[in-house]
């Protein structure tokens, strides 16, 4: 797949608020973003970790899927997601080659980045998620 690096990891939380003090404490830092994804109906905070970023994602209604997770597995880790490019040829390739996607296609993710999850069915039993930052080519 030719993954670049980690992007980030996004860690399920039940409080966005409390859980963006912690790993400000934490880390020694400030959280660079909060955002809101009306889509997947999550509230989002990102940090810088080098390279890579973690995401703590909060649901901000019961029919999100991260308020699903944390009913069934409780907090934690939720995905582990993969910086490409031509994320939309490499989601054909992956359905080609028998990879079960969540998204068929890209669509707007937090952090201006276009996303696709692929299904943890596939994965060995882990979420994927693509992402691929269209202002940095
Ligand atoms: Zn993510």
């Amino acid at each position: 797949m030719q993954a670049s690096k980690i992007e980030h990891i996004g860690i399920a939380v039940k409080d966005l608020d409390k859980s963006i003090s912690l790993y400000e404490e934490m880390l020694g830092y400030e959280c660079y973003k909060v955002e809101e994804v009306k889509d997947q109906k999550v509230r989002t905070a990102f940090f810088k970790i080098g390279e890579t970023k973690l995401e703590l994602l909060e649901a901000t209604d019961p029919s999100s899927p991260i308020a699903r997770f944390i009913e069934k597995r409780g907090e934690g880790m939720h995905h582990l997601a993969f910086a490409v490019s031509n994320i939309e040829e490499r989601l054909m390739n992956m359905e080609k080659k028998g990879i079960n996607l969540i998204d068929k296609k890209a669509r707007k993710g937090a952090d201006d980045l276009n996303i696709a999850f692929l299904h943890p069915g596939s994965t060995s039993g882990v979420l994927i998620e693509l992402c691929e930052n269209k202002n940095k080519k």
